[in-house]
């Protein structure tokens, strides 16, 4: 756990020295929870958005993209249940004054108790070799039967508390559970309190004619609230599916995780309408196609893992979270749910307008089903640097550090550097960066030796850098160095786009 909370760490200074985060109003000591992108940051952020965007959109010939405002009506947000309900369970510790989410505490609880159920069945897999049938030993071993009878009990109490909204029983449960503030150790806990997630501004000129209105908790709103206006102008037809990204806002009650958990954050969500009674198929494509779409990244599958809610909102019918393997440990990275019409009928009621669908092959009109995939920009780019993130020793005794970021994704493809900064060096590399530079995100550097300046170009995680050399001007070659292998290669110049497109690509 520490050398992970130190990873942790190590990747969130990176993250600062490199220019890829930064924490927001630094100089005034930050803001919690609120970060900046720096210039390789912005980079990677909008690589990830636009391949998003690009596979969502362009890939699936039924998807089509909105921008929506981040400001809607007030209704918007009644309708959608977040106005009573989009609140969090929180408690504080009296001792270490810090803050948690009670939901949050017990889940941690029953993680716990289902890390030393893992603990056993690996011990007896390793023991039983191929004949272990891991089921049959879940069924009938006596300590993992206990712990999973400690398990269903806990959320048996758990979830219809918090369905009833009985804070007072959530309290006795985290009491009776023995649950201790990791901060101070102690279980000096206050009530449990709801806290509504939503940020209020005013919009309007003066005092009396402002009224109250939100920053959006989320973006699908606004999809649900143009449903009709995108389906006519763009003549879709059921099954269709709407894309957006855009900024959301959460007055979170715990935010100490760097990008994982923010108050202001980017979600790239969609919307896919679809038939009354054929959303559990859709739910199931849209689960595959999504993991499917995260191992494109090149990340590998074990860091990937489903988790299906026992506990469903009150919109949903299914719905499961893509779980990531963050150095905080296993974490939701994206949320897919079936929704049923919940939305769409919500604001046909609240706002007295039809937001139906008319099936011209069979001559009806119906409230469509909507399953949802919902990713955090953000998440996913700490899932990208966290993995990327590596320290390595060298064969020479050194170190380097390297984000192995994938290509298609990395802040700059190619970086240009002249050798030495005289003879005609920086003279042919800018030529040539002045040709590189229309076709990827490319960067120039004369300043420091070229050691050092390869290890920049490693610690932002450019997946090759050119070398321009005496050689260059006599026979047009450069040497090309790979980020992962730092092997290099002699090739010739014209060559040069090819092969980082081809790597790119
Ligand atoms: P959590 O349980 O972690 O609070 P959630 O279930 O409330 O997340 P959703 O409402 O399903 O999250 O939002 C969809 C996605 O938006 C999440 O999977 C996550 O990637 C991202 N997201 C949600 N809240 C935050 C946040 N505070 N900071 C960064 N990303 C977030």
């Amino acid at each position: 756990m520490a050398s992970n909370e130190d990873l942790f760490k190590k990747i969130i200074s990176h993250a600062k020295e490199y220019g890829f985060v930064f924490p927001s109003s630094e100089i005034y000591d930050g803001l919690s929870a609120v970060y900046d992108y720096g210039p390789f940051g912005v980079e990677l952020k909008n690589n990830i958005r636009e391949y998003w965007w690009r596979t969502m959109t362009q890939y699936h010939e039924n998807i089509v993209g909105l921008d929506a405002s981040i400001f809607m009506h007030p209704a918007v947000w009644k309708a959608s249940g977040h106005v009573d309900a989009f609140s969090d369970p929180m408690i504080d510790n009296k001792d270490s004054k810090k803050r948690y989410r009670a939901d949050v505490l017990i889940e941690d609880h029953i993680q716990k108790i289902e890390d030393k159920i893992i603990k056993e069945v690996e011990k007896a897999r390793t023991r039983f070799g191929g004949s272990f049938d891991e089921k049959m030993y879940r069924e009938t071993n006596p300590r993992v039967k206990e712990h999973q009878e400690k398990i269903d009990a806990i959320k048996h109490r758990f979830y219809p508390a918090l369905e009833r909204n009985d804070l007072e029983d959530v309290r006795n449960l985290i009491g009776e559970l023995g649950i201790v503030c990791p901060v101070s150790g102690t279980k000096n806990w206050t009530e449990v309190r709801q806290f509504n997630l939503m940020f209020s501004t005013q919009m309007g000129s003066v005092n009396e004619d402002a009224s109250s209105i939100y920053l959006r908790p989320e973006t699908a709103q606004g999809i649900f609230v143009n449903f009709l206006n995108v389906q006519k102008s763009a003549r879709m037809k059921i099954p269709f599916g709407i894309a957006q990204t855009g900024k959301a806002f959460r007055n979170e009650i715990v935010a100490r995780q760097f990008l994982f958990r923010m108050r202001e954050f980017e979600q790239m969500e969609m919307q896919y309408f679809v038939k009354p009674g054929e959303e559990l198929k859709w739910y199931e494509f849209w689960k595959t196609e999504r993991m499917k779409w995260h191992l494109s990244l090149g990340i590998p599958a074990s860091k990937y893992r489903f988790h299906d809610h026992d506990k469903l909102a009150h919109y949903a019918n299914a719905a499961a979270d893509i779980e990531f393997e963050f150095p905080i440990g296993f974490k939701e990275l994206e949320g897919i749910h079936s929704r049923t019409d919940f939305d769409l009928s919500a604001h046909q009621a609240h706002s007295g307008r039809k937001l139906q669908y008319f099936d011209t092959e069979t001559s009806e009109s119906y409230v469509p089903y909507v399953v949802e995939t919902s990713i955090g920009l953000d998440r996913t780019f700490l899932a990208v640097l966290s993995h990327a993130y590596r320290e390595e020793k060298l064969q020479d005794g050194s170190e380097r550090i390297v984000l192995g970021i994938p290509a298609k994704l990395a802040p700059i493809k190619l970086a240009v550097l002249p050798l030495v900064k005289k003879d005609g060096l920086p003279e042919k590399a800018r030529e040539i960066m002045d040709v590189v530079k229309y076709g990827f995100r490319c960067f120039y550097e004369e300043k420091d030796t070229i050691g050092r300046r390869y290890r920049r170009m490693d610690a932002i995680g450019t997946p090759y850098c050119i070398t321009i050399d005496h050689q260059t001007l006599q026979d047009n070659t450069v040497t090309i160095r790979d980020r992962d292998t730092m092997l290099q290669d002699r090739i010739s110049i014209p060559e040069i786009p090819s092969l980082v497109r081809e790597k790119i690509g």
